[in-house]
């Protein structure tokens, strides 16, 4: 059930079988989480271009060596994930591994409950339309 000891589930609250992990991240971290989700079998995935402030507040962003800032808010990409309950640790756990640098404006990560998911092309709900052909469910039970 825990093959590789990265999916116990909290209960989280409130609680529901699915649950989307919204990270704010650094632009320039997006490529590292992308490959290491794709590693670890997450096929669906949604990004957007998002500004915003926190402890960094618009102090200037530094990328590649170089400081800039264009008003004060600060530049991040937004991803969002759907996954089911007892993939949310190990999703964060990647997140964090590729994301973090130690200093301040790496982000954050909100972990929302998700009361249902349809495919639009089959109508499919639940598990049948959260499950991904070739994603982390078929991996860690060795299907292809
Ligand atoms: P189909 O089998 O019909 O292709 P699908 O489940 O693969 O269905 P798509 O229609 O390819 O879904 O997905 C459309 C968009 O929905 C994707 O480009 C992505 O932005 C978003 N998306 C799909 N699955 C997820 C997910 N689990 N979490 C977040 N976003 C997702
Ligand atoms: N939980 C799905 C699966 O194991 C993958 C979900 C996703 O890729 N966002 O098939």
């Amino acid at each position: 059930q825990a093959p590789n000891g990265t999916n116990t589930c909290p209960d989280y609250v409130p609680e529901a079988n699915f649950y989307k992990i919204e990270a704010i991240l650094r632009p320039w971290r997006i490529s590292h989480v992308t490959s290491g989700l794709l590693k670890m079998g997450i096929r669906g995935l949604t990004v957007s271009d998002v500004r915003g402030f926190g402890a960094q507040g618009g102090s200037p962003e530094r990328q590649a060596g170089s400081e800039f800032s264009k008003d004060k808010f600060v530049s991040k990409v937004k991803m969002e994930i759907v996954v089911s309950k007892d993939q949310v640790e190990a999703v964060i756990d990647t997140i964090i591994d590729e994301a973090r640098t130690g200093e301040i404006g790496d982000g954050k990560i909100f972990v929302v409950p998700v009361a249902d998911v349809i495919r639009v092309r089959t109508g499919e709900r639940g598990l049948e339309a959260e499950r991904m052909a070739g994603g982390r469910s078929d991996i860690l039970s060795g299907a292809r």
